[in-house]
């Protein structure tokens, strides 16, 4: 299979990593779209948030919690947006999934 953020896990493409679990790794996005824009993602391989939670709940959980790490470590004080595209409504592009860390200015409404 080829996906990038399983790339991104194994070291096979290049990343800023900024934090790590035992399940779940943490990388600023390539594109940034706010002052802090860091992506967390399993190591394990699914395809989207409703894959990993039809697999392996447990596993989402630690995705939100790592995220919340982020977030913290990042001092977002003024608050934060944690946001999972899934599917091409949303336009997901990348189908390894992946929660968005937004944060460091007011982000405005969604949609
Ligand atoms: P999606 O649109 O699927 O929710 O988000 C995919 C995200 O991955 C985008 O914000 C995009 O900027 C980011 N991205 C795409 N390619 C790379 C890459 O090679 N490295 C990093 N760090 N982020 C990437
Ligand atoms: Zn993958």
């Amino acid at each position: 299979m080829d996906c990038l953020f399983c790339k991104i896990v194994s070291g096979d493409v290049p990343a800023d990593v900024v934090a790590e679990t035992e399940r779940t790794v943490a990388f600023r996005d390539i594109a940034p779209q706010a002052p802090t824009h860091v992506l967390v993602v399993p190591r394990e391989h699914h395809a989207d948030a409703a894959s990993c939670i039809a697999a392996d709940p447990g596993l989402m959980v630690e995705v939100m919690a790592a995220a919340v790490v982020v977030a913290r470590s990042e001092r977002l004080d003024g608050g934060y947006r944690l946001l999972a595209n899934t599917g091409s409504d949303a336009g997901q592009t990348v189908h390894h999934l992946h929660v968005h860390v937004l944060g460091g200015r007011a982000l405005g409404a969604l949609g």
